[in-house]
C-alpha cells in the first residue's frame, strides 16, 4: 500500500520576487513528492512566506502566522521579514523554524525535518540516495558553493560568486540517505570545506533530536556517527581545522585531509592572494601530526607561477620535504582568461617552468617511494572498488587514499570481493603509487 504523500500548504505575501520564491519552493517539494492543499485544514504543515519591506507589510506578515498557526498549528515561516527572527518568536513562539528570503534550501531542509518525505519506489523515478555517476560505495557529498576568497589565478568566485552554504540538517539528511542507499565512503567537497557555514554565521538546524551548527567541526562530528567513512577535500589550514584533527584521531573521519596548499613561498602566496597564515602552517601541519600520528596530507601546487623565483622554489620544495607532503598533486602555471594573474609582473620564461615541474616530480617520487617502503608489512583497512580488468585483480584503497586522485592497493583473490567491502589487508609490496596487498583473514 502506498503511504499518504505529506501535504503542505503555502500563504506567499508580498513582491513578485516573493512569489517566484514560493514559486521554486512548490516545485521543489512537488517534484520531491509532496501534495499541496489550498486550505490550512488539508495541510500537514504550512509555509508562511513572508514581506518586510513597509510596517503595514510587516504587520500583515505576523497576521498571517498568527492564522497559520491558529487554524494549522505547524508553520515554518521563510521570506523577508525571516530577517528579523526575534520580531517573530517574541510574536509567535511557536513557529518552527524560520529561513530568510532566497533561502530555499533552507525552507525544503526545514519542511523535510518537520514534515519527512515518504519514499514509495512504485511512484518515485529517482532512488532514495538519488541519481548519482560515482559507483555505488561511494558518493561525494557537497556542502557548499561559491568561494569568498579571490585567489588571482581562479575564475571561480565570478562563474559562482560568494560561498553560499548549505543547512546542516539538509546536508545531513542527503548524506544519511546516501548511507542508507548503501554508499560506504562519503567524499566532503565544496570550494573551501573549512569556511563552511561563515556565510550564515554558523546558523543552527534541526536534525534528529538537536540543533547542529552550520560550522565545519560540528558537521564533521555529525558525519562520523553516520557508519560510513568521511573523508574531506578542499580544506585550507585554518586553526580551527585543528580541532577535526582531533575527530580523525577519535576514528570518527578518515584521518585525511586534501589542502590545495598551492605554494610555500610567502612572496608567490602574496601574489597568489592566498587564504590563511603560511608562515604558521608547518607548525600546524607539526600540531596535526601530534594529534593524530597517521594523518595522510594531499595536496596540489602550482610551479612556475608569476614572480616565482629560483628561491621561491626552492622554498617549495623545502616545504614538501619538511612537512612530508604525502600526496601532492602539481601543476605548470597556465594563464586563465579573465584570472587577474594574468596580469601580473615576472611571467616565467615555460622552459624554466617545465624544468621546475620536472625537479618537483623528482622530489615527491622519492616521497612517495619513502612512503610506501614504509607501508610494506603493515596491515591497514581498506575499501574494495571492485574488479581491474587491466591488473586482474581487485583494486582496494587504504584511508589514505581518495577515489580517482590517490594511490591503489591489488589483491590476487580467486573469491569474488564485492564493491564497497571493507577489509584488512596486509601490504606487500608496490611501486609507484600502487601497492600490492593480501587480504588478512579475521
Ligand atoms: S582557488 Fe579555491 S580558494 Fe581560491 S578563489 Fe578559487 S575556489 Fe576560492
Amino acid at each position: 500500500m502506498t503511504a499518504k504523500a505529506p501535504t503542505v500548504g503555502v500563504v506567499s505575501l508580498g513582491c513578485p520576487k516573493a512569489l517566484v520564491d514560493s514559486e521554486r519552493i512548490i516545485t521543489r517539494l512537488r517534484s520531491e513528492g509532496y501534495q499541496l492543499s489550498g486550505s490550512y485544514e488539508g495541510a500537514d504543515l504550512v509555509v508562511v512566506n513572508t514581506c518586510g519591506f513597509l510596517d503595514s507589510a510587516k504587520a500583515e506578515s505576523l497576521d498571517a502566522i498568527g492564522e497559520a498557526i491558529a487554524e494549522n498549528g505547524k508553520v515554518i515561516v521563510t521570506g523577508c521579514l525571516g530577517k528579523e527572527e526575534n520580531l517573530i518568536r517574541d510574536a509567535h513562539p511557536k513557529v518552527l523554524e524560520i529561513t530568510g528570503p532566497h533561502q530555499y534550501e533552507a525552507v525544503v531542509g526545514a519542511v523535510h525535518t518537520h514534515l519527512p518525505q515518504v519514499h514509495d519506489p512504485k511512484i518515485d523515478l529517482v532512488p532514495e540516495g538519488g541519481f548519482r555517476l560515482t559507483p555505488r560505495h561511494y558518493a561525494y557529498l557537497k556542502i557548499s558553493e561559491g568561494c569568498n576568497n579571490r585567489c588571482t589565478f581562479c575564475i571561480i568566485p565570478s562563474i559562482r560568486g560568494d560561498l553560499v552554504s548549505r543547512p546542516a540538517n539538509a546536508v545531513l539528511k542527503e548524506a544519511e540517505s546516501l548511507v542508507k542507499a548503501g554508499v560506504k565512503e562519503l567524499l566532503v567537497i565544496s570550494q573551501d570545506t573549512s569556511a563552511y557555514g561563515v556565510d550564515v554565521k554558523y546558523a543552527e538546524s534541526k536534525w534528529k533530536d538537536r540543533m547542529v551548527r552550520a560550522k565545519f567541526y560540528d558537521l564533521c562530528k555529525e558525519l562520523g556517527d553516520l557508519g560510513a567513512w568521511v573523508r574531506l577535500h578542499y580544506v585550507y589550514p585554518y586553526p580551527h581545522v585543528d580541532e577535526v584533527v582531533g575527530l580523525m584521531a577519535e576514528g570518527k573521519i578518515l584521518p585525511y585531509l586534501d589542502i590545495p596548499f598551492q605554494h610555500a613561498s610567502p612572496n608567490v602566496l602574496k601574489a597568489m592572494r592566498r587564504p590563511a597564515n603560511q608562515d604558521k602552517v608547518l607548525d600546524r601541519i607539526k600540531k596535526w601530526r601530534q594529534i593524530c600520528p597517521d594523518l595522510t596530507i594531499r595536496s596540489s601546487f602550482i610551479v612556475g607561477f608569476p614572480g616565482e623565483t629560483e628561491d621561491d622554489f626552492e622554498t617549495l620544495l623545502d616545504f614538501i620535504e619538511e612537512a612530508e607532503i604525502d600526496r601532492a598533486g602539481v601543476f605548470k602555471y597556465e594563464n586563465v582568461d579573465g584570472a587577474p594573474s594574468r596580469d601580473l609582473p615576472g611571467h616565467v620564461d615555460q622552459d624554466d617552468v617545465d624544468e621546475r615541474y620536472d625537479r618537483f616530480m623528482e622530489v615527491q617520487t622519492a616521497l612517495a617511494h619513502q612512503r610506501l617502503q614504509s607501508m610494506i608489512g603493515k596491515t591497514v583497512d581498506a575499501i574494495c572498488d571492485g574488479w581491474d580488468e587491466d591488473a586482474e585483480a581487485y583494486a582496494f584503497r587504504t584511508k589514505a587514499d581518495a577515489p580517482e586522485i590517490d594511490g591503489v592497493t591489488y589483491v590476487d583473490r580467486d573469491d569474488e570481493i564485492a564493491e564497497g567491502t571493507i577489509a584488512k589487508l596486509e601490504i606487500l609490496g608496490g611501486e609507484g603509487h600502487e601497492m600490492v596487498g593480501a587480504l588478512v583473514e579475521e
